[in-house]
């Protein structure tokens, strides 16, 4: 295990790409924490993801298992790529 010393988070690969941010209660305070232009598209995310999972509680504990919660980890590669596609 590889853990970010920015962020504090723990990856199976050293050096793993992602995005440091302070760990969100939600995935809604995590989309906040993001630029205006892409949080219209993460909110549609999220709202597809609510519709595929509706049993999925809207809770983020890194150290916790992903079932049951929305993942939070695909959303960031989506921003992600939002920000990729718009610089
Ligand atoms: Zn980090």
């Amino acid at each position: 295990m590889w853990q970010c010393p920015k962020c504090g988070r723990e990856f199976k690969n050293q050096d793993q790409n992602h995005f440091c941010i302070e760990t969100p209660d939600t995935i809604g305070a995590y989309i906040e924490a993001q630029a205006k232009e892409v949080q219209p598209l993460l909110h549609q995310v999220r709202d597809t993801l609510r519709t595929a999972l509706p049993d999925a509680e809207e809770r983020i504990s890194w150290r916790m298992p992903y079932d049951r919660q929305l993942p939070l980890d695909l959303i960031a590669e989506i921003a992600k790529w939002c920000y990729e596609s718009l610089c």
